[in-house]
C-alpha cells in the first residue's frame, strides 16, 4: 500500500529573531526543497489527492509528498506562492480565521515579532492557483486543554468562515501546536472534515487514522540534504548519524540482540 508523507511549514522569509530560526524558512533554502522535490523520486501531490486516497481507496503515486504550511502567514504570498506556481506544485495552507488580515496576536511576548498575516483576496488568488485552504481554529488556542464547546466553536466557526469566503467546502485541518485531547479528532470528524493534520512525526499509510495524520517538520534552518535524509527516515531530527544508528539498530533487532 502506498505510503506517502505530509511535509509541514510555517513561515517562508528570513528568520526576524532567534525564536523564528526554527520556523521560518528562508524563500531560497524553500526554492532548493522545490527544486529537491521536483528532481526527486517523490511526486507532489495535493491534500485532496491524500484524501481521495484515504476514502476511497485511490492509488497514489510512488513516494507521494504533500506540501502544507501553517497559520497563514503573508509570506506564504509574496515568497511561497511564487515559487510554488514556478515549480507548479500544489499546497495546502492551514488558516487561523480570527487574524486573516491582521498579525500573529498568538505568538506575542514568546520572542517573535509581529508579522502580517494573509489578507482574503490574497487567499482567494492562490486558491485559483492550486493553492486549498484549510482551517486551524479561530485563535490558535491549544485545542488540548478548552472544554468541548469551546473546542467546537474554534473549530466550526474556522470552517464556515474560510467556505463563506472561498465559496467551496473546507475539508481539512490542522491542530494548533499539534495539540488535541481525546475527544478532538472526534469533534473534527463531527465538524465535517475528512482528515486532520498533527504534529506527530512519521510516515503515514491507509492504515493511519485519518484524523491523526503525521508531519514531517521542516525547519528553517534545513538543507535540501537534511530534508532527504528526514523524507527517507520518516522523522523530524535526522542528525548526520542518524542512518547509522537507524541501521545498526536494524541490524541488532535481525541477529536478535
Ligand atoms: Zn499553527
Amino acid at each position: 500500500m502506498s505510503r506517502f508523507t505530509i511535509l509541514m511549514y510555517h513561515i517562508v522569509d528570513a528568520p526576524q529573531s532567534k525564536a523564528e530560526a526554527k520556523y521560518a524558512c528562508p524563500p531560497a533554502l524553500f526554492e532548493q526543497h522545490l527544486e529537491y522535490l521536483s528532481s526527486s523520486i517523490h511526486t507532489v501531490v495535493s491534500l485532496s489527492d491524500i484524501e481521495e486516497h484515504l476514502l476511497t481507496g485511490k492509488a497514489l503515486p510512488r513516494d507521494a509528498v504533500a506540501i502544507t504550511i501553517d497559520d497563514g502567514f503573508e509570506d506564504n504570498y509574496n515568497q511561497a506562492f511564487p515559487l510554488l506556481r514556478k515549480y507548479n506544485m500544489p499546497a495546502t495552507i492551514f488558516l487561523a480565521s480570527g487574524v486573516i488580515g491582521g498579525t500573529n496576536d498568538w505568538m506575542k511576548g514568546r520572542g517573535f515579532p509581529e508579522r502580517k498575516m494573509l489578507n482574503w483576496n490574497q487567499i482567494r488568488e492562490m486558491n485559483e492557483h492550486q493553492i486549498s485552504f484549510g482551517a486551524h481554529t479561530v485563535t490558535h488556542p491549544k485545542l488540548s486543554v478548552l472544554n468541548n464547546t469551546l473546542a467546537e466553536q474554534e473549530i466550526i466557526q474556522s470552517k464556515m468562515s474560510i467556505e463563506e469566503h472561498l465559496r467551496q467546502p473546507c475539508k481539512h485541518f490542522a491542530y494548533p501546536y499539534g495539540l488535541f485531547n481525546n475527544t478532538t479528532p472526534e469533534i473534527v470528524q463531527q465538524c465535517g472534515f475528512t482528515l486532520a493534520c498533527s504534529t506527530r512525526s512519521g510516515f503515514n499509510n491507509h492504515e493511519r487514522d485519518p484524523y491523526i495524520l503525521h508531519r514531517i517538520e521542516v525547519y528553517g534552518t534545513d538543507s535540501s540534504w537534511k530534508l532527504k535524509q528526514k523524507m527517507t527516515f520518516g522523522m523530524n531530527d535526522a542528525s548526520p548519524l542518524f542512518p547509522f544508528k537507524y541501521y545498526s539498530k536494524q541490524l541488532l533487532n535481525k541477529i536478535g540482540l
